[in-house]
């Protein structure tokens, strides 16, 4: 083991060495070391360290935090529920917007309690750590966070932990750039019926008021054999679907220097036996390319669902957003798309109040709302993040206006997609099962292909399986069904 990597307190530093293979080992030799550790604790306690998650923010977070369980459960600690004390919580944050920013301060703050009586300590990653004013805040403010790391340098949690285990000392180390891709790190999954698969990290566009390139880095493509290697693994581990992970997905491989490696990426899924259904995520208009239309409509498994963003109606702001494509573009992908596949549903991203959108502006944004029919948009209110170009820029909007243009939009996206919603009643859908309702545990809860949530009564366990559901009623953002029964 390369001890020179022992490392104290706070360092910002550039992780772009290329060792990739080396790194996964080292991650795995200190995953013994602190198994060991708590084995040692085990024996002479009777008692296993146990953690806990706190997830914020996107997929990639998500999928980001499986990693962080999976290393944690392979160095000897225990998964506990959210409402029990655990040894060790993590957060992993988000920094898209200020209120997620604010909401996780809130949450760490309320810890100070359980951090006292139980001695449990806070693990802090993923985006907001990758801005030093963060770290430098919570390392001043947050006395009960002992470990920091950011979004680069996840397979290093391992060496911290045992640093910090051995030293009682804080350790704060964030990577100020993104190093290659790491294979082979643990992973605990969510779901075995399904899961997501990272494909390509960080992006390259730079809209101007989007963190995600300062805190994610530039676009790395894992290697194809990678992704498709992992996908069998599922498959023959009973996952039905996928999820096809980027900040840009459809630029994957552009960093490879290879073409329409992801239309050719999701023809080479369809082969694998065992996986039924492919979704990605998300997908940028201007790389949107015919052969990945093409692809849709040729590979079976790839769901009738599109999520693609197109963030304001008004080719004036979008221009400001450097978003590089215009509305007149993205109506024609549209009309291409549903050409190519009839049934496809799609969905949005929609920023309000960007600096310097005017009400003819607006008014552009619901025309194009009107015209697409979107199954379903996710909705914000523009907010502004440090680092960004539109920081600095000059709202000319007050907050009134922007929270009733906010309230119309919501009013006539919802409207929508109750009108399409509705078209499912009397039909009955494919659903894949992920099993008992949040809301009403009495009730199963699962997904159609093109996206749309199911509950549904049933009385066999249906979790992980195909169902076919007859769909009795339908509301905007969801269906009931009456029965579901298992497929084939
Ligand atoms: S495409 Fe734009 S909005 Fe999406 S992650 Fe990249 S910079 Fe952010």
């Amino acid at each position: 083991m390369n001890n020179n990597r022992d490392r104290t307190n706070t360092n910002i530093s550039c992780g772009q060495d290329g060792h990739d293979l080396a790194r996964s080992m080292e991650s795995t030799d200190w995953m013994e070391q602190v198994r060991n550790l708590n084995a040692e604790h085990a024996l002479s306690t009777g008692k296993v360290r146990t953690f806990r998650l706190d997830v914020f923010g996107c997929q990639m977070n998500e999928r980001d935090a499986e990693t962080i369980a999976g290393m944690l459960t392979n160095m000897g600690y225990e998964q506990v529920s959210h409402d029990e004390p655990a040894d060790i919580i993590v957060f992993v944050t988000c920094c898209v917007r200020e209120n997620a920013e604010e909401k996780i301060y809130g949450h760490i703050g309320a810890l100070s309690h359980e951090c006292e009586k139980h001695g449990s300590i806070i693990v802090a990653s993923g985006c907001m750590m990758q801005q030093p004013h963060v770290a430098e805040k919570i390392k001043k403010s947050y006395r009960n966070v002992k470990i920091v790391f950011g979004t680069h340098n996840i397979h290093d949690f391992p060496m911290l932990l045992h640093r910090y285990l051995t030293k009682r000392k804080r350790v704060f180390e964030v990577w100020e750039k993104e190093g290659r891709v790491i294979e082979d790190m643990p992973i605990k999954r969510s779901h075995r019926h399904k899961a997501w698969v990272n494909i390509v990290y960080g992006c390259n566009n730079f809209c101007t008021y989007c963190i995600v390139p300062y805190v994610r880095g530039r676009e790395r493509s894992r290697r194809r054999e990678d992704i498709l290697e992992e996908i069998r693994a599922l498959a023959s581990d009973g996952c039905r679907e996928i999820t096809l992970l980027g900040q840009n997905v459809n630029s994957y491989g552009n960093d490879l220097g290879k073409k329409d490696l992801f239309a050719r990426l999701l023809y080479d899924i369809e082969t694998v036996d065992g996986i039924d259904r492919v979704r990605f995520m998300t997908s940028h208009p201007k790389d949107l390319s015919d052969s990945l239309i093409k692809a849709m409509k040729e590979c079976s498994k790839v769901c009738e669902h599109l999520h693609l963003p197109f963030q304001a109606g008004s080719n004036r702001v979008l221009e400001r957003m450097n978003r590089k494509y215009t509305r007149e573009h993205y109506l024609d992908l549209v009309e291409r798309i549903r050409d190519a596949v009839p049934d496809i549903a799609l969905t949005t991203d929609i920023i309000v109040g960007f600096p310097g959108e005017n009400e003819e502006d607006f008014e552009d944004t619901l025309d194009l709302v009107r015209r697409v029919r979107f199954d379903a948009a996710y909705t914000f209110i523009y907010s502004p993040r440090k680092g960004t170009p539109a920081e600095k820029w000059e709202q000319t909007e007050s907050p009134e206006t922007i929270s009733k243009r906010f309230q119309r939009l919501l009013e006539i996206q919802t409207d929508i997609s109750t009108q399409l919603a509705k078209k499912y009643e009397g039909r009955t859908v494919e659903v894949l099962v992920d099993g008992p309702s949040k809301s009403n545990p009495e009730m199963q809860s699962g997904r159609t292909r093109t996206g749309r949530l199911v509950n549904f009564k049933g009385d066999t366990d249906l979790t992980g399986q195909m169902a076919d559901v007859n769909i009795i009623r339908a509301g905007a953002f969801w269906l009931e069904g009456k029965e579901g029964k298992r497929r084939g």
